[in-house]
């Protein structure tokens, strides 16, 4: 089945391109709902989940102008309550100077394809620069050389620097007025910061140019040969990778589970 044109890459979706190819296929070409479920315990990693996307809302609501009082009587299990106070103490953002732009959606030519992201928040000003800040409900704190890596620190930035010239009376941002921090919500005072510069601009540019041309020529997508991945992957039983979910027994593996749940919602995009 070919790839659909003009098709539109997120940076989930070029993430499970290269986690594993097969994986990119069912779930962005074939478009296939599979019921499995992702990890062991089920019950409380679907509970983590949602407690996480309604973090998301909580945050998304106050940047918007409602009162912390009121968005606070919404935090109403313990882990709620706790990332939402972190919150609070973490960050007071002056609007005085700063413009903010919560939940945004930026998009750009990509190779004759799209790009999209959906950023948490971009606050900034053309006088102060730009910042892309993304909440985390991660277990575990990743290592920054882990993140760093990751696609969406990639894709995030350079599509500011092509996207973002609304936001920068109409001229593009320039990289080395970019930077993205992921916020912890349960490591509030260890946030990973990631400045960026044209250099690391035009890498990054070029390899989702590379990437995109090559998803968009390619016959077939096999299976990676990491079976690791399958352990986490919804669609193993279709791939005959095993039936028992993975569990969150390692740092590896929470982290794994947590970056896996975190990207279902992008799959809309
Ligand atoms: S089960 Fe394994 S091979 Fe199949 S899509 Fe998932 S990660 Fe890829």
């Amino acid at each position: 089945m070919p790839l659909p044109v003009p098709f539109t890459f997120s940076q989930a979706s070029l993430q499970d391109h290269q986690d594993c190819p097969r994986r990119f296929q069912l779930r962005y070409i074939e478009r296939l709902s599979y019921p499995a479920i992702e990890s062991e315990p089920t019950l409380e990693n679907e509970r983590h989940q949602q407690e996480g996307e309604t973090f998301h809302r909580l945050i998304q609501q106050y940047l918007l102008g409602i009162p912390a009082e009121k968005v606070s009587k919404l935090a109403n299990s313990t882990n709620l309550e706790r990332w939402w106070m972190n919150f609070l103490a973490s960050f007071n953002f002056d609007r005085q100077t700063d413009l903010l732009y919560p939940e945004m959606t930026l998009s750009a030519p990509l190779a004759g394809s799209r790009l999209m992201a959906k950023y948490d928040l971009v606050t900034g000003s053309p006088e102060n620069g730009f910042t892309i800040y993304d909440w985390k409900t991660y277990r575990k704190r990743p290592r920054n050389e882990f993140l760093v890596t990751r696609l969406q620190t990639r894709v995030y930035r350079a599509l500011l620097a092509r996207a973002g010239a609304h936001l920068n009376s109409g001229q593009p941002i320039t990289p080395e007025r970019i930077e993205m921090i992921y916020w912890f919500a349960d490591f509030p005072n260890e946030p990973a910061r990631f400045r960026y510069d044209p250099s690391q601009d035009k890498r990054d540019w070029d390899s989702l140019e590379k990437t995109a041309k090559e998803i968009t020529a390619q016959a077939s997508f096999p299976p990676t040969d990491e079976t690791r991945q399958c352990a986490y992957c919804t669609y193993r039983s279709y791939c005959d990778r095993g039936i028992r979910a993975g569990g969150g027994d390692t740092i590896e593996s929470e982290l794994t589970l947590d970056i896996t749940l975190e990207q279902v919602p992008e799959i809309e995009l």
